[in-house]
């Protein structure tokens, strides 16, 4: 880290604090099924679905068969519900994998069936339900199709759920979309309750914090694992697990009325001293925050991103901080002494969401993973 140019540190003992914040807000009787798609939301799977499992974790979810591939290797024995669609013709490695596929219209289970049926392996599936979002999943009412399921022979019905759409509000006509979508899960849990669909569940961060009260066998937290919920939550104590860094590459004074950066659209009326920092929008930091002077921490002073963000650089108006030297570390999601910019704050500027923001932060970045509690090597952090 000392040569990283830009990085990230991502505290597992913060991803694990997370954990407890989550078990002490769902039912003791509800189970954690860790959503850790797009490489853990940019955290970097391996590390983090390592700490989630010393942690107790012992379900999970992910988007695709390659990750579903990547955290098999990694953990042998855990439960791993893919969420998206698998194409059929894999359906010998969801077989020998033992990993779990979502199964969500009636003419993919078919086509899932069947290819399970050619290759003589048995598929465990979960069937995936569309209370109201209208993304996948068989409509809540469709009796006919959903008992169709469990007359395949080779597919073997594991759970059922289904996915909320604005729960990660307060505003009451969204609290009511929600209400409106559990009551049509409970409605088609009812229709078939002489069939044996398994394990339920339904919560996704938003869900979990906003509607704690609802019992399943299961809840889905992504984003609020890495302690960065989206959208407007109530406060549970998470702890952001990620921070991003770089460094201060050149410092320089530039006379008034010089253009800064790219494109020509930032120019002073005094002289100023810029600093370039060593990231850019190919790390994942957000070009859409260029002119919104987006705050960036240095030495524990607050400083204001001027000009376009550039593919590998960014500079930043440093005029009234004092004592400032290239190679010093920038904090550009974190915290240095008693300030801190969260994720929010630049996803935000960035008009967009956490999850987004996460999940962009390229491989260029370096990670370093931090963890007290781990009797794992995790690279420390100095
Ligand atoms: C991504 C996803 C989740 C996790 O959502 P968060 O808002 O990040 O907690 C849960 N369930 C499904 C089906 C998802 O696609």
């Amino acid at each position: 880290m000392s040569q990283s140019r830009a990085w990230m540190e991502v505290n597992l003992d913060y991803l694990q604090h997370n954990v407890e914040m989550i078990r002490s807000t769902i039912s003791k009787k509800t189970n954690i099924m860790a959503v850790v798609k797009a490489d853990a939301y940019g955290h970097g799977l391996e590390q983090t679905a390592l700490s989630l499992f010393e942690a107790g974790v012992t379900n999970f979810a992910v988007a695709t068969l390659d990750e579903a591939v990547q955290l098999r290797n990694l953990l042998p024995s855990t439960d791993i519900l893919i969420l998206g669609m698998t194409s059929p013709k894999e359906a010998l490695t969801l077989s020998r994998l033992r990993l779990i596929q979502s199964v969500f219209s009636p003419t993919y289970t078919k086509a899932l069936a069947i290819a399970a049926g050619k290759a003589g392996v048995n598929i465990q599936v979960e069937i995936k339900i569309d209370t109201g979002m209208n993304r996948m999943g068989y409509a809540y009412l469709d009796t006919i199709h959903l008992k169709e399921i469990f007359s395949y022979a080779y597919l073997h019905v594991h759970g059922i759920y289904s996915h909320l759409s604005v729960a990660d509000s307060l505003d009451p006509i969204d609290v009511e979309m929600t209400n409106v979508q559990v009551s049509r899960f409970n409605q088609c849990l009812a229709q078939l309750k002489d069939y044996p669909y398994g394990k339920t569940h339904l919560q996704n961060s938003g869900g979990i914090i906003n509607h704690s009260h609802l019992i399943y066998d299961f809840v889905r937290p992504g984003i609020m694992l890495f302690g960065i919920p989206s959208g407007e939550v109530k406060e549970i104590g998470l702890k952001p697990v990620l921070e991003l860094k770089a460094r201060i590459s050149m410092i320089k004074t530039v006379p008034m009325n010089e253009w800064v950066g790219y494109g020509r659209t930032c120019k002073f009326a005094t002289s100023r001293r810029i600093a370039t920092v060593s990231i850019g929008y190919a790390d994942g930091y957000p070009r859409a925050v260029s002119g919104k002077r987006a705050p960036i921490l240095i030495n524990g002073h607050f400083a204001k991103q001027v000009g376009n963000v550039c593919m590998d650089q960014l500079m930043i108006d440093i005029t009234d901080i004092d004592g400032i030297k290239s190679g010093d570390q920038v904090v550009l999601i974190g915290t240095s002494h008693d300030k801190a910019i969260s994720m929010d704050t630049i996803a935000t500027l960035a008009q967009t969401i956490t999850n987004d923001l996460a999940c962009s932060l390229s491989l260029r970045v370096s990670r370093y993973y931090q963890s007290t509690s781990s009797k794992r090597d995790v690279e420390p952090v100095v």
